[in-house]
């Protein structure tokens, strides 16, 4: 099972993007991995009617933009039926490098 991670400047008491090496703001690459909840919300969504190639066989679906708990918005792709704003989300998993949400239970 693939985590949901971010990094995070113990300078700035921030977190960052996953693929950040240094803090865009102090420059320290002193830059710890953190694991996120994976819990958020969907901020906005994006139906994909044709999508690229590679996705070709998974289209239509959804892409939505998760405000996470920590504060990080990442984009992902819905693994559900019927996605709403302010609809409660959590990881699933990363699959073609892509991330994955399904609706949170409970
Ligand atoms: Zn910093």
């Amino acid at each position: 099972m693939e985590k949901l991670t971010a990094k995070y400047c113990d300078t700035c008491s921030k977190m960052l993007s996953a693929d950040k090496y240094h803090c865009p703001k102090c420059f320290s690459e002193d830059l710890e991995v953190r694991d996120l909840s994976g819990k958020g919300e969907v901020y906005s969504y994006t139906n994909i009617f044709i999508a690229p190639k590679q996705f070709a066989d998974k289209a239509p679906y959804y892409i939505i933009l998760v405000d996470l708990e920590e504060g990080q918005r990442v984009t992902a792709r819905y693994n559900g039926e019927d996605v709403k704003i302010g609809e409660k989300v959590e990881f699933e998993n990363i699959e073609d490098r892509a991330l994955y949400f399904k609706p949170a239970v409970g």
